[in-house]
């Protein structure tokens, strides 16, 4: 049997206003809408949101005598909140998620106010300036002390910034600067948006072609993974598999690369579920998926919140290789690629 063509240029463009759709973990509404708007074109799947702020869809399968299974891919991202109003106007933050401020220097930023304004600005060191503080710039540690908003609007001290409408808890959205290029896809938060675009293109095409995946399938768009506890509710009890569609970690040692997805067989939580590797290695032979099989050290799925929370389901991680994950990342359409035809041909056998 051969896998339904993906329209991958369509998969492109969702995935492309899905990265520029700011989504902080806790701020994930606009992009939930976005893949839910798209869900809303697949016949036969039923919606809903969790209490949480999740989405869930269901799709029926060719029979329900086997358990259901279930995909999980996550639309929140890495990003801050506005923790402090410092004298000068300028805003100290607190990270949502794990990464590091040089990694974000310099880049552009939305701050969400409570009233619903957005306000631009850029992450700056607070000595950043060559001409004035000489080598302090290059030796200041980047840390939360050190870090600042420069709003991009008149103001020079606290009660300035108040005034604008600014305030603890804000939301803070770093540009994603999303570009396209020979097949690359370079931009921030391919980690995990990447995988929700090619979880959904992948129902799409199975669904286009007018096939059911074998049996009752679960899509969960999980809105808090990056704080450690996303898919930690929303899986219904039916569900025996999971899949935790999310990214491959690329670098020195790994056999992770941008054209290639990647089964996980272990990461900071411990092994995933051997049977249930085997079975996606399997598939992706069968089916001629590009696929590697790797190892990564600073990490945690989705996956494995399910299993903290008491999941008893068996749990693989596959996904796209990501170079430079939780900075400016970049993939390969190849490794999207190979990932949607990976989640066919587990939904389709
Ligand atoms: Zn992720």
């Amino acid at each position: 049997m051969k896998l339904p063509e993906i329209d991958t240029d369509a998969m492109l463009s969702f995935l492309v206003q899905l990265l520029n759709t700011p989504s902080p973990t806790g701020f994930t509404d606009q992009a939930i809408k976005l893949c839910e708007e798209m869900l809303k074109t697949v016949p036969g799947l039923t919606m809903k949101r969790t209490n949480k702020g999740a989405l869930v869809a269901t799709l029926l399968g060719q029979s329900d005598d086997e358990g259901w299974r279930a995909l999980t891919a996550h639309v929140d991202t890495l990003g801050a909140m506005v923790k402090e109003i410092k004298a000068n106007g300028r805003l100290k933050m607190s990270k949502l998620g794990g990464f590091a401020w040089n990694s974000v220097e310099g880049e552009g930023v939305n701050v969400f106010t409570q009233d619903g304004q957005t306000i631009r600005g850029s992450i700056l060191i607070n000595k950043a300036s060559s001409h004035v503080y000489g080598q302090d710039v290059t030796k200041s540690e980047r840390k939360d002390a050190t870090m600042e908003i420069r709003l991009d609007v008149r103001t020079e001290s606290a009660t300035d910034t108040r005034a604008l409408g600014v305030g603890v808890g804000d939301f803070v959205a770093f540009d994603p600067r999303v570009e396209v290029t020979n097949g690359f896809v370079r931009s921030r938060h391919l980690d995990d948006k990447a995988c929700v675009a090619n979880m959904i293109f992948a129902v799409k095409a199975i669904t286009d072609a007018g096939l059911k995946p074998k049996t009752t399938t679960i899509l969960h768009i999980s809105n808090y993974e990056e704080v450690g506890h996303g898919a930690a509710a929303g899986i219904p009890p039916q569900v025996t598999e999971l899949i935790s569609v999310d990214m491959a970690a690329v670098g020195q040692g790994q056999t992770s690369d941008e054209f290639h997805a990647t089964l996980c067989v272990k990461d900071s939580g411990g092994p995933y579920h051997f049977d249930l590797n085997r079975r996606m290695q399997h598939l992706a032979e069968q089916f001629d998926i590009p696929y590697k099989t790797d190892i990564y050290p600073y990490y945690g799925s989705d996956g494995e919140a399910f299993w903290r929370a008491g999941g008893d389901v068996a749990v693989s991680l596959i996904g796209p290789g990501v170079d430079a994950s939780h900075n400016y990342e970049r993939t390969h359409i190849e490794a999207l690629d190979a990932t949607t035809k990976w989640c066919m041909a587990y939904l389709l056998n």
